[in-house]
């Protein structure tokens, strides 16, 4: 079946009103899959960081579009609902809000219309502030190179921290990356793991697991027993879970990517 059968069914784009009244264009995508993943079911709705993604499985033989426009239409009142929640959560864009969780501590953000001092982020123990000094139009900028530098220097204590754990001596490459797409990446062959930029907004606990995890895959290629048998050894403590986090990850993690992205 070609993309643009169903085209021809679902817009391409859906527009949801904010509470001031503002527009926002939110892209509707198709993905195809050969797995019967809905076993009753033929469709399936998710939202995708700020789109709408419909998965059609394609084992049907007896899909047709009279079906997917159906689907389509009695599920707009949820997508709109989800959408129109998220805008009014998420619509401050990041340099504009006066205080950031990062890391699960709140840190509060001074934004100073100057170039003649450095910007850089206080934490002493009492006081947890970012500071910024540069000319207006750069403080986005600005914020996220600081909250990336953050972001490096605790992933890499607790990068170290995790290969002393399990005897690992060659020395690792750490990157904080901009995909949003996954929260962590592994390149066993070279030794190098990238984590997203995204998990400064998230508890140090979920960044501590997708460490812990991109770590795993130093010595396990796959997901199988073995890796997960080494996740739960590195990361696993009184307190905390491997469970509970990606439970976290899946019920918070697209908020993330949206406060990130706006
Ligand atoms: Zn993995």
């Amino acid at each position: 079946m070609a993309n643009n059968i169903f085209q021809t069914v679902l817009p391409e784009s859906i527009e949801i009103v904010d509470a001031k009244g503002t527009i926002h264009e939110v892209k509707v995508s198709v993905k195809y899959t050969k797995q019967n993943l809905f076993k009753t079911k033929k469709m399936k709705l998710s939202i995708k960081h700020n789109a709408v993604v419909v998965a059609v499985s394609m084992r049907e033989s007896n899909f047709n579009l009279l079906q997917l426009e159906k689907f389509w239409n009695l599920n707009q009142g949820w997508i709109k609902s989800v959408f129109s929640k998220r805008i009014l959560l998420c619509h401050l864009p990041l340099a504009e809000k006066k205080v950031l969780s990062l890391l699960g501590e709140p840190f509060n953000i001074h934004l100073e219309n100057r170039t003649d001092k450095r910007s850089y982020i206080l934490d002493d123990g009492k006081c947890k502030a970012v500071y910024i000094f540069s000319r207006t139009q750069h403080f986005d900028r600005m914020l996220r190179r600081q909250l990336r530098e953050l972001l490096y220097t605790s992933s890499l204590s607790i990068m170290n921290k995790f290969l002393k754990d399990i005897d690992i001596k060659t020395p690792v490459e750490l990157k904080i990356a901009g995909f949003t797409s996954c929260w962590g990446n592994c390149q066993s062959n070279n030794m190098k793991i990238k984590i997203s930029e995204v998990l400064v907004l998230a508890p140090r606990r979920v960044l501590e697991y997708v460490i812990a995890h991109e770590v795993s895959h130093l010595v396990h290629a796959h997901h199988q027993k073995d890796f997960w048998i080494l996740v739960n050894s590195i990361y696993n403590e009184e307190e905390r879970s491997v469970d509970d986090v990606k439970r976290w990850l899946k019920k918070c993690g697209d908020d993330l990517i949206v406060q990130w992205q706006n």
